[in-house]
Parts: C-alpha cells; structure tokens; sequence
C-alpha cells in the first residue's frame, strides 16, 4: 500500500498546475469570499457527512433536516411567500434541467421559450428531455430578452419560458415582471435563472442597488434556480431549485417499485447523493447568516463598481450591456485581439474567460467578480491596461489561410477522427503536446467555425483529454 501522506503529496503536486481557487486571480469557475474560516468550516462539515446517502432521508434525518434549513432560508431570500418548497441539487444545470423536466409532464411535442441568452443548460435540458427550444433575440444593445417577442413565441406547445437573473453572458437581469405575466396570461410555467444571482442581487438590492424585483412575489414566476456552490461561497455541488407549489414540483421527483430491489425514490437525477456537499452548504450558510452575505456582497459590489469604471478608462475597452450584478463582460476596438489579451492577463497571473461572438454579441472577455476581488482592483485594473497595451503592440492574431480553409471544409455531421487529428497537427497541437501557454492562435481559428462545428471540435478534443 501506498503512505496515505504520500498519496496527499502527490495530490497536492497535482493540485499546484491547477488554477487557483482562492485570492480573486480566477475570475470565472470559482467563488471565493476570502473568508479563510468560511473554507475550513466548509471542508470540516463535508467530511463529516460525505459518507452519508441523501437517497433515503429516513436513514439520514440529519440530511433531510439540513436540506429543508437550506430551501427554507433560499425561500425567504427570493420571495417569501406560502407554498415554496425545492430541492438541492449539485449544481446549476441540473436544477435547470429539472425545472424542465417538471414543466414537461406528459405534454406531446413540448417546447420552452428562452432568450437567446439563457444558460447552455437549456439547451442541455431539451436535448436530454426531447423538448423543441424556441430561442428568442434579445435587445442587441441591452442583451436583455425582449419580452414581446418571449410573449409571441409562446405557443399551444409551450411547456416552459425562461428568463436570467442575471444572464451568465452579459450580467444582465431580463425583464421578469413582463416575461412572467405573458408566460402567466397563457398558463405556462415561467422559470428564473437566478443560479449566480439568486445569493447576491437581494442584497444588492438590501445595500441600496435598484434591482427590479424577480422572485416569486412577481405574479406568474413558478420556479427559481439559485447556485449555493457561487454566491452563497460554498463548496462545490449544490444548488437549490425552488419550485412556487409542490404540486409544480412532483412531476421532477421519480419512483420505481417496479424492481425486485428497494423502490428508488428520488428527488433529482442523482439517486445516491453524497451529503457532503449538502453539510458543508449548511454549514457556511449558518455560519455567514444574513449578516455574513450582507458584508460580503457590500465589498463584492465595491468591487464590481471600482473594476468596471477602470475598464471604462482604458482606451479601447467597453463594457457589453449596462450590468446589475457581479458579472462583466467587455469587448475591445478593433486595433487589438481581446483572446491575446486574455493570454496576458494569464502570463500575469489572472484568468480571464473569453466568450465568443454570438448574434449581437461581440467577441469579449467576461469576468466573474467575488469578494475576494476587492482590495486588488488597482493591480487587477493596471495588468489589464498593460495587457491591452501588450494586444496592441503584438498585432492581429491571423488564422493560416490553409487552416482556415481547411476548417471551413469540414461537416461536423461527419467529421472524422483523423480529421480531428489533421487539424490539430495543422493548428501546431499535435497529439499528446498538451494545451499551448497562448490560446489566442487556437481560439481565432475556432471563432472561424460556426458554433456546431465548434462543439464538434470541442467534443472530440475532450474524447481526446479523457483517454486514461
Ligand atoms: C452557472 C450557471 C448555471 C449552471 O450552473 P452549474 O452549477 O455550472 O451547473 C446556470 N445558469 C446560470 C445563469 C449560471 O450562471
């Protein structure tokens, strides 16, 4: 057998090439609340429950107890009115995905209706659960959804219609009120997205913030999605779906008496469910308490305010939409490449996520802003300016022409995986090289490829990662 100590090391070497999770340097796929106390208590309290199984909650009362203390206290931060109830889940996308699932009961040929901004998880949910998806263009200058036109595609088959609190691409909250009572008007279900909003925006809007109300004191909202695993800075793998009835959610929870084993009855898709992260949520949410989250988003919205005023004062950036909460997303003037700039940005220490073009949306880097952000904007804000000035001087990132055009030939229907291979020895990333330290060259060739070919490529780069 191997030392368990050794085994540790060899995890902590692994550990030491990721990104980091904490001190505000990761600005996507991390929340950090700089709460050193906040981590411990978060890591103690997994440990203690992570050999428990939330699939019998008559077995583990204690997961049963602590699940309902975390719907009841997502319950009074988005609306507190009778009725609610919800379930936690491992995260965002799958309470998305059973916010679909319970509004599909037995419909034949359903569909949703979403902006064109609402999370990729809806996208998922209809391809998982066979629902038709009626994407709907939001305002090409707020990139909020445009709720005439959510109102116009409501139709006989709708079974669903979503809308963002924030959008995870532009930061911006959608029209709920007006959203909600064309979805109501039709007697369909409406769903927000408040997966990263849902912990922060109320108190925002408690700090003075003019957030325009989106819980379940709008008339016509039905469930709500909040992420306790972002802004309520717990460990990862929870998040709460609430739903305005039990009636509303019976049709996501699931049963089978109809095997010779112990009838499964779940209330998500997961049927063994760790209560690791089920502890460790409850533990950091009794822990900061309201007052705990009213500090942390005090310093989180300094933060945002001081970071996104510094991008407006560096020459060529501009910040996308007109954003209410902890997201940024900026694009630049044409005299540099925004994917270069997130390459200095990293060769400085920071990650930055670029998004790609989408409809009216420009090219742009996007920014996920946590507590642990303030105190560093200025060196944040100076690395940013010196990497635009660094974009600038490198030039345009060109695709080789030969590349491109051999990009533009290919069918994602049947790409094949020498193909796959051609193209990446072309791209310089032949096999086994690992990814590159500049990931402009490759983004700018794959910002060539129409999005289904994109995800084809992506799919069968990550076949290649996952190959032990
Ligand atoms: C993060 C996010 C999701 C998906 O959540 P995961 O926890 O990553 O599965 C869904 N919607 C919005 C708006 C999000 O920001």
């Amino acid at each position: 057998m191997k030392p368990p100590e050794d085994v540790l090391a060899e995890l902590r070497a692994l550990r030491a090439g990721d990104l980091p999770t904490h001190g505000g340097r990761t600005l996507a796929y991390v929340y950090d609340s700089g709460l050193s106390e906040v981590d411990s208590l978060g890591a103690a309290a997994h440990a203690l429950a992570s050999s428990a199984n939330g699939l019998d909650p008559t077995a583990f009362p204690s997961l049963l107890r602590m699940e309902n203390d975390l719907v009841r206290a997502a319950a009074r931060l988005l609306g507190d009115v009778p009725g609610v109830v919800g379930s936690v889940t491992s995260g965002g996308t799958e309470s998305c995905l059973l916010a679909v699932l319970a509004a599909r009961e037995d419909r034949p040929s359903p569909s949703i209706v979403l902006p064109t901004t609402a999370h990729a998880a809806f996208h998922k949910a209809a391809h998982l659960f066979g629902l038709r998806r009626i994407d709907v263009p939001v305002d090409p200058v707020t990139f909020r959804a445009d709720p005439a036109a959510m109102a116009a595609a409501i139709d006989d088959s709708t079974v669903l219609v979503v809308a963002s609190a924030p959008s995870y691409a532009h930061g911006v909250l959608d029209p709920i009120t007006e959203i909600a009572a064309a979805a109501a008007a039709r007697g369909v279900r409406m769903h927000v997205d408040a997966c990263i909003g849902g912990w922060v925006l109320p108190y925002f809007a408690r700090l003075g913030a003019d957030i325009p109300p989106f819980g379940f004191r709008v008339p016509g909202v039905t469930s709500i999605s909040v992420d306790l695993h972002k802004y309520a800075y717990c460990p990862k793998g929870t998040s709460v779906l609430l739903h305005a009835s039990a009636e509303l959610r019976r049709s996501h929870y699931f049963a089978s008496a109809s095997w010779p084993g112990y009838t499964m009855l779940n209330t998500t898709i997961q049927s063994t469910r760790s209560g690791g992260p089920l502890a460790a949520a409850w533990a950091v949410v009794e822990h900061l308490g309201e007052d705990g989250y009213l500090q942390l988003a005090s310093v989180t919205r300094e933060a945002v305010a001081r970071i996104r005023e510094g991008i407006g004062e560096i020459e060529g950036l501009r910040v996308l939409g007109d954003p209410v909460s902890t997201l940024l997303a900026f694009t630049g003037d044409d005299g540099f490449d925004l994917f270069t700039v997130a390459d200095e940005m990293k060769a400085r220490g920071w990650y930055v996520q670029p998004q790609f073009a989408s409809g009216a949306s420009p090219v742009n880097l996007h920014l996920t802003v946590t507590a642990a952000n303030h105190g560093s904007e200025p060196e944040f804000l100076a690395d940013l300016a010196a990497s635009v000035a660094a974009a600038r001087a490198a030039g345009p990132v060109t695709v080789d022409p030969a590349v491109a055009e051999f990009v533009a030939a290919l069918d994602p229907a049947t790409l094949t995986p020498e193909q796959f291979a051609g193209l990446l020895a072309a791209a310089g990333l032949g096999s086994g090289a690992g990814l590159p330290d500049r990931m402009a060259p490759v983004n700018a060739l794959l910002a060539t490829a129409p999005p289904p070919l994109r995800e084809r490529l992506l799919l069968e780069f990550l076949g290649a990662l996952y190959t032990p």
